[in-house]
């Protein structure tokens, strides 16, 4: 089965918003091992929108349509299938009555056009919008499957996953299920992590193995297919001891795991404490940290040290350091991160020194970065980053290197 996702909307052509949708859809579709062949953009216009279905009926067996489905003049979807498909319209009961119960509860007026939207296509199953009025609805003609579902991603997103899914792998009367595992890396390219796995990855068949890079992080994601969810468990386990075997110094999570997540669980498992002295990264390391809820157990705080002044003042950097090293040198970031440690009474003292850019800084290239460890009962150790990005990127990139060093 291969399918095609048609998103309805002029706004989406006009560039005012993004097709999130699509990309929802075809991440969902992937985990289900459905293939998305096509993603199709048309505006709302039912002369536009038959010529799409008649095209992706010549190139896919499973249509999927978001948008037009809502009560005003231009949501025109289900008609214009209709007329498609050669088939009518006919009243959904039970989403009549909660359109109905739904204006009651707000003490609103229904007008005749919000009852258009309990109209579903003849013969198609019913897909139950529990976020707002219009429902979805599949249907199969002539071995093709349509389905069309509501515009707005609260609404589409848990219909899809809670009903849509289950309807798409009901038709494919397939025994097996699709388990995926997510990996997630960081300190290595795509490219290392790729050549250091080839063989692997080449040979691999179930589970599949699968790279894919963004924010500086690489992840596999691996997918098993068996009846039994207990033995693609085991397949996805075999694999990726498989894989730690050769880059698991990179490995720091499954899944949604983030880097700060990860690290602050580990910190806080361990019982210990963390400050940090942010020159380069102004505050985001510490800025990340405190979006998790219980950050306290473990952040004492720290110092934003922008100028040479506060690091010598505030942190103790010495005037000989500065002199003969910079603040860009591994001397300062050991101090900093030592002495920072020392001010808060922390386990562990981090620092972040460097050239953000976009500009090369006393003679140091953007994108040189120092980070310092100081971590209790052990010798303080500094680490040498050249990134390539731009200012912000770099910043960023520092940041996550920051967890990167701890764990
Ligand atoms: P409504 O009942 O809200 O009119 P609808 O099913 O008719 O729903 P549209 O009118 O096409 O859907 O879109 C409603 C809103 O949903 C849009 O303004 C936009 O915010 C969002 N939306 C629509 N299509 C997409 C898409 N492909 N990706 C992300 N958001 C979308
Ligand atoms: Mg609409």
């Amino acid at each position: 089965m291969n399918a095609e996702i048609i998103a309805v909307g002029s706004e989406l052509l006009l560039g005012q918003i993004a097709n999130t949708n699509a990309q929802y859809i075809s991440e969902q579709l992937a985990e289900a091992g459905v293939d998305v062949y096509y993603h199709t953009s048309v505006g709302d216009n039912p002369v536009r929108l038959s010529q799409a279905v008649k095209v992706a009926q010549g190139r896919a067996d499973l249509l999927i349509f978001t948008g037009g489905l809502g009560p005003t003049k231009d949501d025109l979807t289900k008609e214009t299938i209709a007329k498609a498909l050669g088939t009518g319209l006919s009243m959904d009961g039970e989403a009549l009555e909660s359109i109905k119960a739904y204006f009651q509860k707000t003490k609103r007026q229904m007008t005749p056009n919000n009852e258009k939207q309990a109209l579903i296509l003849e013969g198609s199953a019913s897909l139950k919008n529990e976020n707002g009025m219009a429902p979805g609805m599949f249907l199969k003609k002539d071995d093709i499957s349509y389905m069309l579902l509501p515009g707005p991603p609260s609404e589409m997103r848990p219909m899809f996953s809670k009903y849509g899914i289950p309807a798409i792998l009901g038709t494919l009367k397939r025994k097996e299920i699709i388990y995926s595992r997510v990996l997630r890396f960081f300190g290595i390219g795509e490219a290392q992590l790729e050549t250091d796995l080839e063989e692997l990855i080449d040979t691999q068949t179930n589970p599949t193995i699968a790279p894919l890079a963004g924010d500086g992080e690489v992840t596999l994601r691996l997918t098993a297919k068996h009846e039994s969810k207990s033995v693609a468990a085991e397949l996805l386990d075999g694999v990726e001891e498989k894989i730690l075997n050769v880059v698991g110094d990179y490995f720091y999570g499954y899944d949604q795991d983030s880097l700060v997540e990860v690290g602050m669980k580990l910190l806080k498992d361990k019982g210990l404490t963390l400050s940090c002295a942010e020159s380069l990264t102004g505050g985001l390391f510490q800025s990340e940290i405190t979006t998790l809820p219980g950050a306290s157990a473990v952040l004492k705080g720290g110092v934003v040290c922008y100028q040479d002044e506060i690091k010598k003042k505030v942190l103790s950097v010495r005037e000989d350091t500065l002199k003969q090293h910079s603040a860009v040198s591994e001397q300062c970031a050991l101090e900093l991160a030592g002495n920072v440690r020392t001010l808060f009474a922390s386990d562990i003292g981090i620092s972040f020194t460097g050239v953000a850019g976009p500009d090369d800084l006393d003679g140091k290239k953007a994108g040189t970065v120092w980070i310092g460890l100081a971590v209790k009962d052990r010798p303080a150790k500094a680490f040498l980053l050249n990134l390539a990005g731009g200012r912000n990127g770099n910043r960023k990139r520092t940041a996550k290197y920051g967890w990167h060093y701890l764990l």
